[in-house]
């Protein structure tokens, strides 16, 4: 990095030169258009030796990163986004499998989500349900046993529904988790393990919860009670509400989404260009990628995953806070999600382990296909292997012996080097704890991602949240 690679300061544009620069994403980048429906057929763009020119800098193009590019954009700012892999998206990752287009990250929406519900209202994004299962298995004493879906979804809600017992009080307000925060700090030390298992349930109805929230919590030892709590309230305190939060997703795929909001930004995306270091200079900020190449403008929104914030060089180094909250993890580090082509005589059925079993940790079917039908499964076991068809059908046929994996496709998000984890799942302490002064700037850096945000914190509807709050920080400057 010599001195002689510093671009001048640039200059806040006139309101008549953004009107004039309202362009495509791709324009100045160097890319070559290529916006495929998936977003993930973009052209490696070539870096220059130096680049400056833009007011502020977007570390990270996930819908944290992109908001708040869109955002600085109608705020007459001009950013620039750097992104560390070929795609944009993060953890939403709309692939191909079987035929049909499926996520490999983050996939359903709810009207309850009011920013990203905002969004694909505004930008008219198609919704989808998936169909139900016809038959549903849990755990039983010795091994699964077969319900009826209302009969094992009847009994799923009664079991999990007083582990949220008196969480009308504490989180009377969902959105805001600091409503009754003298409720809620003494609770957010617990672990959703500890509180499930003050309710004494029998083996089998424990096994019943624990595979469920443990499930989502990517491990109930793990994780605290006041994040699947707020989610739980999220829902209207409502278990209907609460599974129902993932049964609709985008017909186009969450790429199409992400790909609506870019185009509405008048903002530069660089694809492959991992951060490597950032810098506060109190006037200006640079940041340096892989390559070497650096930038500078005024302000960085750094819009990258907790889990990877020690990853990056800053300079000055980060407030305390910062570091122990990405020494800690906030996202779950060993999640998986895999997709499965089955062939089964079950049909479309549905399948819940228990905590702790190796391999699936429960498995949804989505659609029936021409041979068999479609199902996607969620893991936190690390020794998983999301590419061994084998290891996965074995695994199946806990459930279903006459199973047959036809075909399978994966993602492990915490050997992600861009994620290094899944989705949200705070731990104790967190949300009390770090979380607040972490959604504040440090000199001239805002912080943004699903990660460290306020209501949906997990959830992309929390990315948006996050995004919108981090751009509203550089504009208020
Ligand atoms: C398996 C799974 C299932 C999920 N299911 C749902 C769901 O059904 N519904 C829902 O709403 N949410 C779901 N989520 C959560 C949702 O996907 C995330 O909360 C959201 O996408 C996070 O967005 P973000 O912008 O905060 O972070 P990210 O999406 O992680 O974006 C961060 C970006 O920063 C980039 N980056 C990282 N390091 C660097 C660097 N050094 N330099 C430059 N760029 C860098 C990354 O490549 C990435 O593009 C799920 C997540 C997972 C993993």
């Amino acid at each position: 990095m010599s001195p002689d690679t510093r671009p001048g300061d640039p200059a806040i544009p006139s309101a008549a030169d953004q009107g004039a620069r309202r362009r495509t994403v791709l324009r100045a980048a160097g890319l070559t258009a290529l916006l495929g429906a998936t977003g993930v057929t973009r052209a490696a763009a070539a870096e220059p030796a130096e680049a400056g020119g833009h007011d502020v800098i977007v570390i990270g193009a996930g819908f944290a990163g992109v908001t708040a590019a869109r955002e600085l954009s109608r705020g007459g700012l001009r950013p620039l986004v750097l992104e560390a892999q070929g795609r944009i998206g993060g953890r939403t990752y709309t692939a191909e499998f079987a035929g049909e287009k499926v996520e490999l990250g983050g996939a359903w929406f709810d009207e309850g989500h009011p920013h990203a519900w905002k969004e694909l209202q505004h930008y008219g994004l198609q919704r989808t349900v998936d169909q139900a299962p016809e038959v549903a298995f849990f755990p039983a004493e010795q091994g699964y046993r077969a319900y009826t879906p209302a009969e094992g979804f009847g009994r799923l809600a009664e079991l999990v529904t007083p582990v949220f017992d008196g969480s009308k009080e504490y989180f009377p307000r969902p959105l805001d988790p600091f409503a009754r925060e003298d409720l809620v700090r003494p609770l957010d030390r617990t672990t959703l393990i500890e509180r499930i298992d003050a309710l004494n349930l029998a083996p089998v109805d424990r096994a019943w919860v624990t595979g469920n929230l443990g499930g989502l919590s990517g491990g109930s030892a793990r994780g605290s009670l006041t994040q699947m709590a707020q989610w739980w309230a999220l829902s209207d305190w409502n278990y209907d509400k609460f599974s129902s939060a993932t049964s609709s997703r985008l017909v186009h795929g969450t790429a199409a989404f992400i790909e609506a909001m870019l185009a509405d930004a008048d903002a530069d995306l660089r694809l492959n260009s991992p951060v490597t270091r950032i810098e506060d200079h109190g006037s200006h900020v640079r940041v340096t990628t892989r390559r070497g190449t650096t930038y500078r403008a005024r302000a960085a929104v750094v819009a990258v995953p907790v889990n990877v914030w020690n990853r990056i060089t800053f300079a000055p180094g980060l407030p305390a806070e910062y570091r122990r909250l990405a020494e800690e993890t906030v996202a779950v580090p060993s999640a998986k999600k895999i997709w499965l082509h089955i062939r089964s005589d079950q049909g479309l059925f549905y399948a819940a382990g228990a905590e702790g079993v190796p391999g699936l940790g429960d498995v949804i079917p989505t659609q029936r296909l021409g041979d068999g039908h479609l199902a996607y499964a969620f893991s936190a076991d690390p020794a998983l292997d999301v590419t061994d068809r084998a290891q996965i059908q074995a695994s199946l046929r806990r459930w279903v012996p006459d199973a047959e994996v036809l075909a399978v496709r994966g993602h492990d998000w915490g050997n992600d080097p861009f994620a290094r984890g899944g989705w949200t799942y705070k731990r104790p302490g967190q949300l009390t704890g770090p979380l607040r002064a972490v959604q504040r700037p440090v000199g001239r850096l805002s912080f943004a991602g699903s990660d460290i945000a306020l209501g949906w914190s997990g959830w992309v509807d929390g990315a948006i949240e996050s995004g919108l709050r981090a751009a509203g920080q550089v504009l208020g400057r």
